[in-house]
């Protein structure tokens, strides 16, 4: 079955954390044996031969640079400095691009004539990707973001993670102020979608009451289920649904069982486990009282591998277990392909018209 992910840091994984994503999950594992400058050293679960083993033909990757300090993942000083950290991620796209790893899709044309040659199997099965930013701190000014919709960018988020320049993110409490209007204005111009995901409550319901353009949310889960503010309440979901978008859901221990303790808890210690991902779709499924509005926004080595994920997922192929586990709560064969790939190739198809 044909899974789409709707959000991988492939980017951040190969020019940061120096991974070669054309090897196997095995061979990187290997080359990072003895490594401890990042918690996930040797426990990563992506690249690009394991998406086609899953055969995960399409999904949205990120370029990713924020200028908030002490955070998890890189602060840099100045917007400029993130700007340049984005196109170096670029730079490695349009590289697997050229070695015919991957292939960008910008337009509804684009989208079904790589969903054709994958189906086929006629090439040597280019995985597709949707370019989007996440957290928005790389935008110099709205110029930067007309060249950005130039290179490719198709979607972008605000925010990621603290005070962000144009909204405030997870672990923040905040508006969204007159920069964060600008950009939306902008995004909805260029017809960009905007990924609510990480905007704080008071970020996300500002953004929602002034824009009226596309939007989803790539990478999230339910807060009915962690209690915590990085997932969505009902309200926020119900109001998605309402508004005919997608939700991908995660595959980050913390966000699919309560108590998780970082760098403590361990995938077997809480029995986090692929039906803690499914709990998440069916409770998305139950508020929309369909199957039209969730799928699969993984995160996987997203700055956490195995160490921090469900303990029966070895690798982004094992992506293709969920199939089953939809099927055993009596999901029909129809609303597992909703989940797995056909809400969010219908959702592009009905926005890029
Ligand atoms: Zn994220």
């Amino acid at each position: 079955m044909l899974i789409v992910d709707s959000h991988l840091d492939l980017a951040m994984n190969a020019v940061e954390w120096n991974r070669d994503l054309t090897l196997s999950v095995e061979h990187i594992r290997n080359s990072e044996s003895g490594m401890n400058d990042k918690p996930d050293r040797g426990n990563n679960t992506v690249s690009l031969e394991a998406m086609r083993k899953g055969n995960i033909g399409l999904c949205v990757a990120t370029q990713i640079a924020g200028c908030v300090k002490g955070e998890n993942l890189q602060g840099w000083s100045s917007s400029h400095q993130a700007w340049a950290q984005t196109q170096g991620q670029l730079a490695w796209y349009k590289a697997m691009e050229e070695l015919g790893e991957m292939r960008q899709i910008t337009s509804l044309d684009e989208l079904n004539n790589h969903l054709e040659l994958w189906i086929q199997n006629v090439d040597n099965q280019a995985i597709g990707y949707i370019l989007s930013l996440e957290g928005a701190d790389s935008i110099i000014d709205m110029q930067t973001l007309e060249n950005s919709y130039r290179q490719g960018l198709r979607a972008i988020g605000p925010a990621h993670y603290g005070k962000g320049i144009y909204a405030h993110g997870t672990n923040s409490i905040g508006g969204i102020g007159s920069k964060g209007k600008e950009l939306l204005k902008k995004i909805e111009e260029l017809d960009l979608i905007l990924d609510v995901t990480h905007l704080c409550d008071q970020s996300f319901w500002e953004t929602i009451n002034i824009y009226n353009g596309i939007l989803w949310a790539s990478h999230n889960n339910c807060r009915k289920l962690v209690n915590h503010e990085r997932q969505f309440s009902d309200d926020q979901i119900k109001e998605l649904i309402n508004r005919e978008s997608f939700i991908g859901v995660a595959l980050d221990a913390w966000m699919l069982v309560p108590n998780w303790k970082r760098g403590v808890s361990s995938p077997e210690s809480l029995n986090v486990s692929l039906e803690n991902v499914v709990d998440n779709i069916d409770h998305i499924c139950q508020l929309s009282g369909n199957s039209f509005h969730v799928g699969i926004g993984s995160d996987l080595d997203g700055a956490f591998g195995n160490e921090q994920c469900p303990r029966d997922l070895n690798t982004i192929a094992d992506l293709q277990k969920i199939p089953k586990i939809l099927k055993e709560r009596g999901y029909s064969k129809s609303d597992i392909e909703n989940i797995m790939s056909e809400n969010f190739i219908r959702f592009l198809r009905n926005n890029w018209k």
